[in-house]
């Protein structure tokens, strides 16, 4: 689950689309278009990177 960090809506990571670029991974809120930082934590069980939400 991401929450948006400007509306504040939550969405089930596996509707929304992660994004990089220059500066990283993000998603863009599908509410608000908000660029909501993400974070590579790492693979997980399976090799895929894992991208979570930073705690800023
Ligand atoms: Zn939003």
């Amino acid at each position: 689950m991401w929450t948006c960090r400007n509306c504040n809506v939550s969405f089930d990571a596996d509707h929304v689309e992660p994004e990089v670029d220059e500066e990283g991974f993000f998603f863009l809120c599908p509410a608000c278009d908000y660029r909501n930082k993400l974070v590579d934590t790492g693979p997980d069980a399976t090799g895929r990177p894992k991208l979570g939400q930073s705690d800023e």
